[in-house]
This record gives structure tokens, C-alpha cells and sequence, in this order.
């Protein structure tokens, strides 16, 4: 079982979410923070999830939630932090929009970081006992 401390440590998440966020997204990110859903109440069906805020100054914030039970190594932190920064990133420059979740702005560039720099994002996951699909927030 995973915790965000562990998690953290262990990947230098907040080193790769600097890392990409000059890299891959110009540095439009704003504020985002990591959660585990370790706790039964935070329970998520999917890998990773994310909730978006909207801050008083109209600066946009994120929270990244990692799924406990997963087994997490480096190339599936990379992918799944990717794929949820990506969200973060069509949510910055569109907000809530009709092609939000996977939609084409999503796919534009996730296609642009694979191709562009060789990451391996997904659009969907297929671990062994928890998945992404179309119909979950992710
Ligand atoms: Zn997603």
C-alpha cells in the first residue's frame, strides 16, 4: 500500500511535476497537490484522479489523487502523472469544456508529448486490477 509520503519520496514527484511543467507545459501550471487514497473515504476506482479549483484570483489549481493499491514503479508514476497533468493542462487553457475529459484538445496533446519527447502517455490503463475507462473521472 502505497501513502503520498512514500509515494512522493520515492519518485521525487514534485521534481518531475517541475521537471514537466517547464518541459511539456511552458510553465502554466499552477498549484497542484498530491494526494493517496489510502483512507477508505478517498477511495477512487481508477489509478489516479484529479479535481480542478478555480482560486478567488482565477488562478487554476489541481489536486492529484494516487490510487494506494496500485504497484507503482517509475515508468507508471510518469505515465499516470503525465496523463493527469495533461488534464491539468486542457483544464488551464479551456476550463470545463464539451471536449474536457479525453477529448480532442486532451489527445492533441498527449500525441504532441509522445511523439515530441518520446513519453509513453496513455490514454487509458490497463493495470491489472484497476483500469481507466471511459466512463470514470480520471
Ligand atoms: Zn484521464
Amino acid at each position: 500500500m502505497w501513502n503520498i509520503k512514500k509515494i512522493k519520496k520515492t519518485f521525487n514527484i514534485l521534481g518531475l511535476y517541475n521537471e514537466f511543467n517547464a518541459k511539456y507545459f511552458g510553465n502554466k501550471l499552477g498549484e497542484c497537490k498530491f494526494e493517496d487514497s489510502a483512507d477508505p473515504c478517498d477511495y477512487i476506482p481508477a489509478v489516479a484522479a484529479i479535481e480542478y479549483r478555480n482560486r478567488r484570483n482565477g488562478a487554476k489549481a489541481a489536486t492529484i489523487t494516487f490510487n494506494s493499491m496500485v504497484d507503482w514503479d517509475e515508468r507508471s508514476i510518469r505515465q499516470v502523472l503525465l496523463h493527469e497533468l495533461i488534464h491539468f493542462y486542457v483544464f488551464t487553457r479551456l476550463g470545463f469544456c464539451p471536449c474536457f475529459q479525453h477529448g480532442l484538445f486532451f489527445i492533441i496533446n498527449m500525441l504532441r508529448i509522445n511523439i515530441m519527447h518520446n513519453e509513453h502517455v496513455r490514454m487509458f490503463w490497463h493495470g491489472e486490477k484497476i483500469t481507466w475507462s471511459k466512463d470514470r473521472p480520471c
